[in-house]
């Protein structure tokens, strides 16, 4: 353990999933790093020996966890590795690290360019507070296409905020493409790459300013803590610090950053089984008279397949289905299946699946946004970790509670 972090960034991504932001404990040489509870640590007694500013990477620097603890260090430390990037900050969820990135970077007056398929809790957040209360100027558009990114943009676009895979109908988005018309506009680009699980598509490299992850989804995995992060330069990750972490206060527990640090090392591992699971499962769907429709980034009938298939090096293990039938079939579905379970969340190692009905909660973004051929609604499954061809059974089986 004696890698320098210079090193380390050389190496593959399991490599720096395991070994970077690790360390030997120096009081008990432990080869793990503690979780540090304390909520207030030692001021020099002479305070003109403070840092001048306090900087979030600098161990001496803490002084009160809601700025920065060891454990939140730890965790960005080793996510700023993984994802290439220069910087991280973690905060309490996915939502708050959006929430972090919105307040730091859009004033009053200016514009932003948003996925019109996006993570509903985001576009609550910008439709139902930054627009209506606080006077940020939002355009929701079909980010695949990007004529339709183009002409959202005005003079006063400060950011384009792109989620791809889309949640919760896998919409790809081309974001090198986007990225240029970024950089000729100077507007930030943030992707929410959050479905992706971080391993199979790498939004830096393709010219991201930054990326967002909840961290709840597959980086944890366990279906056990709460996250977010972003990863960035470091100017655009110290101005958010600045803004956002003492002053929205969505710190993450120093419990969860730990479990999520713990989690991440098995996270190469754990995509590649989403990841080819999904491959079997999604052709099986294709196949079944009963279903209406697939979307699924790795099958050729995926509007956006080239796309993706450019810019991700695998699929992830998230589908999107729909039955033929009404809103009772899929009642009956769901109530037959016995390995995957009814619930929200994703990228869990058990599988879980989300009905979303087509006079669902959210008519402002509208079923027009999904795919047209949604019918009563559709499904949202999280292929996990459990053998393929046992989830494959369990879905035939439910599928035959659904009637022609
Ligand atoms: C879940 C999710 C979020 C929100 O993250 P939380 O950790 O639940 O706050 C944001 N974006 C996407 C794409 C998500 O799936």
């Amino acid at each position: 353990m004696n890698l320098s972090s210079e090193k380390l960034r050389c190496l593959g991504l399991g490599t720096r999933a395991i070994h970077s932001g690790e360390g030997v404990d120096a009081e008990t040489k432990a080869i793990r790093r503690p979780i540090v509870l304390a909520n207030s640590y030692k001021l020099p007694d002479n305070l003109s020996e403070l840092p001048e500013s306090f900087d979030r990477d600098r161990p001496q620097a803490y002084n009160y966890p809601r700025w920065q603890h060891p454990n939140a260090r730890y965790l960005e430390e080793r996510l700023a590795a993984m994802e290439g990037g220069e910087a991280c900050a973690v905060f309490a969820s996915g939502i708050a690290a959006a929430a972090a990135m919105f307040f730091t970077f859009l004033n009053a007056g200016d514009h932003i360019v948003c996925s019109h398929i996006c993570y509903i809790g985001i576009h609550e957040l910008l439709c139902e507070h930054l627009a209506k209360r606080y006077g940020v100027e939002v355009s929701l558009v079909d980010t695949s296409d990007l004529d339709e990114v183009w002409n959202a943009i005005r003079p006063n676009t400060r950011l384009i905020h792109v989620e791809t895979p889309a949640n919760p109908t896998t919409r790809i988005s081309d974001i090198g493409g986007i990225a240029a018309f970024a950089r000729q506009v100077g507007a930030i680009l943030s992707v929410d790459s959050t479905f992706s699980g971080m391993v199979t598509q790498s939004p830096l490299s393709l010219g991201a300013d930054m990326v967002m992850h909840s961290l709840s989804k597959y980086i944890n995995g366990h279906g056990d803590g709460l996250g977010g992060a972003i990863i960035g330069r470091h100017d655009l990750i110290r101005k958010i610090c600045e803004a956002a972490t003492i002053h929205l206060g969505a710190t993450i527990s120093p419990f969860n950053a730990w479990l999520i640090m713990r989690s991440t090392e098995t996270l190469t591992l754990r995509m590649q089984k989403h990841c080819d699971s999904a491959m079997e499962v999604a052709p099986f769907l294709q196949s079944h008279p009963k279903v209406k429709f697939v979307r699924y980034p790795g099958l050729e009938s995926h509007p956006q397949h080239h796309v993706a298939r450019r810019q991700m090096s695998a699929f992830s293990g998230m589908i999107n289905f729909g039955l033929h039938g009404d809103a009772a079939s899929y009642f009956r579905f769901l109530g037959r299946l016995t390995i995957i379970t009814h619930a929200v969340c994703l990228g869990h190692a058990e599988s879980l699946i989300q009905f979303y009905p087509q006079d669902g909660d959210h008519p402002e973004l509208g079923v027009l946004n999904y795919p047209e051929d949604i019918g009563e609604g559709f499904l949202r499954l999280s292929v996990g970790l459990e053998e393929p061809e046992d989830l494959i059974a369990d879905l035939e089986q439910a599928l035959e509670a659904v009637p022609v």
